[in-house]
């Protein structure tokens, strides 16, 4: 068990875009077995690599219906809006509504790279979107719409 550190706003890491992932290896996997315990670690629902400091295209996920890895994941097709407080484990303390689609498919590979589609919706949908847009070098608070005060 390994807990990263994780990127706090203000570091240019968080704003560049991910490089996909070739290989396959023990070295991604320990990322993300690695992942897995800093996002749990941190009570997060998400995380992407570059929050770790890894310019690669990975994230894990689990919205309380279990444990996902996607790697090189992409946005097949989205449906429908929803209004909800998203937050960041890079924004601490932050929170603000955000406009997201209601339901998300998802294609990416799993840590042997083989191809799925997953369906998101609620807050499935809002992780799917927030964790790829990390992968983009976008944070939430780009996307907010009306900023909530704590
Ligand atoms: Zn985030």
């Amino acid at each position: 068990m390994a807990i990263r550190n994780i990127v706090k706003v203000g570091d240019p890491i968080l704003e560049k875009t991910s490089r996909k992932v070739e290989k396959f290896d023990a070295r991604l996997w320990q990322l993300l077995d690695d992942m897995k315990d800093t996002m749990y670690q941190a009570n997060g629902v998400g995380l992407a690599a570059p929050q770790v400091g890894i310019l690669r295209r990975v994230v894990t996920i689990d919205c309380g219906d279990g444990y996902m890895e996607l790697v090189n994941p992409e946005i097949i097709s989205e449906e429908g809006e929803q209004f909800e407080d998203e937050g960041c484990l890079s924004l601490p303390g932050e929170v603000g509504t955000t406009k997201r689609p209601a339901v998300v498919r998802i294609k990416a590979q799993d840590r042997n790279g083989k191809w799925c589609v997953y369906k998101g919706e609620g807050l499935k949908a809002r992780c799917f979107c927030h964790e790829t847009d990390h992968l983009d070098g976008i944070l939430f608070t780009q996307k907010v719409i009306k900023k909530v005060i704590e």
